[in-house]
């Protein structure tokens, strides 16, 4: 794409060649659509605008020192895609249709995907979406699957920085028993509130504690958390936290480097222990944790104002596998034959 700056790009929207459809209707999926709107035909009643009856994921391509253009972990994301729309009630679409939409996507917008070397990737956002006109609260009979991709800049321009984050006891993302385990639109706008109140306080994003105790990490902002002692990756477990695919590869990757791993309820106070503390997603990878501050208590946890040694060779070691720099010894990739 001769005319995008790829360097200045942020995480933000820019329209593309190509989106993909698949609607769900009469009890079955039908064929893959592909459309060159940004907009969709929706009904006023349709169930996902009154109702939250919407579900995402979110995921990238790389184009690779060798050129190659590469998915990391479609096939997890499209599993976690289905446990969404379970949990929803909403059609649960098979994992082939998700990778195919997905792969189809980057095909077709391939100037858009930016160049190795530069940073920046192709981020691509599925979502799920309970189309049919309803009045009353029931599940929706019929859905749409939307796959559209967008480039997106370098997560850390200036190099990979530590954050400030604000640990609120005041408001919680999601409750025990509730949709916290799922990637749900309805999780994001139950955070949103606390995390406006977060950013004009001057930190970056909040960490959740458990609703029920309020005694235990949950996660941080749309991010899970992990920290590291002892040479011990240590992140929480809670039936309330979404499973992060970037989570689930640094825990390999972890013991690959020779640390331990947990996976357990990690308490508050435990905090002051960590010599190392992240948060981790697709977006950024690894967002190091500098300063944790608790509102409530005033309590302040540093972390230092540099990168861990840990976290730093976990960052380096899964982006060397998603550029191409490193033999994909897990088998996380997918080329997408152009
Ligand atoms: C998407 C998401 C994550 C990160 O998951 P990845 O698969 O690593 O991108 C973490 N927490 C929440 C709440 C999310 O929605």
């Amino acid at each position: 794409m001769e005319n995008l700056d790829w360097a200045s790009l942020g995480f933000n929207y820019t329209k593309t060649d190509w989106n993909v459809r698949c609607s769900f209707r009469d009890g079955k999926w039908g064929e893959l659509e592909f459309s060159d709107s940004e907009y969709i035909p929706m009904h006023i009643s349709a169930a996902c605008l009154h109702y939250g009856l919407e579900l995402f994921e979110g995921l990238k391509a790389f184009r690779g020192a060798d050129g190659k253009v590469r998915l990391f972990r479609a096939e997890e994301n499209a599993k976690r895609m289905q446990a969404s729309a379970r949990k929803l009630c909403l059609p649960v679409p098979s994992i082939e249709l998700f990778v195919e939409a997905c792969e189809e996507v980057v095909r077709r917008n391939e100037r858009f995907i930016p160049p190795y070397g530069t940073g920046a990737s192709f981020y691509l956002r599925p979502l799920l979406i309970g189309s049919n006109a309803v009045l009353g609260v029931r599940p929706a009979t019929e859905a749409t699957l939307i796959v559209f991709g967008t480039p997106v800049g370098a997560y850390f321009k200036e190099g990979i920085k530590p954050i400030s984050v604000l640990l609120d006891r005041e408001f919680d993302r999601a409750a025990p028993r509730g949709t916290g385990e799922v990637k749900v639109g309805g999780n994001y706008a139950s955070s949103i509130y606390s995390g406006e109140r977060a950013h004009k306080a001057g930190f970056s994003n909040v960490l959740y504690v458990d609703a029920a105790e309020r005694k235990y990490i949950e996660e941080c902002g749309a991010a899970n958390f992990f920290g590291i002692k002892d040479g011990c990756y240590v992140t929480p477990k809670s039936g309330s936290i979404l499973p992060s695919i970037t989570n689930k590869s640094l825990r390999q990757l972890a013991e690959h480097l020779g640390l331990k791993v947990e996976e357990r309820a990690v308490p508050i106070e435990e905090l002051s222990t960590f010599e190392e503390a992240g948060a981790c997603g697709t977006a950024a990878v690894i967002s190091p944790i500098g300063k944790i501050v608790d509102m409530q208590t005033g309590d302040i946890y540093n972390f230092g104002n540099e990168v861990g040694e840990w976290s730093m060779k976990m960052y380096n070691a899964l982006q060397d596998i998603q550029y191409g720099r490193a033999e994909d010894v897990f088998g996380w990739t997918r080329e997408v034959v152009l």
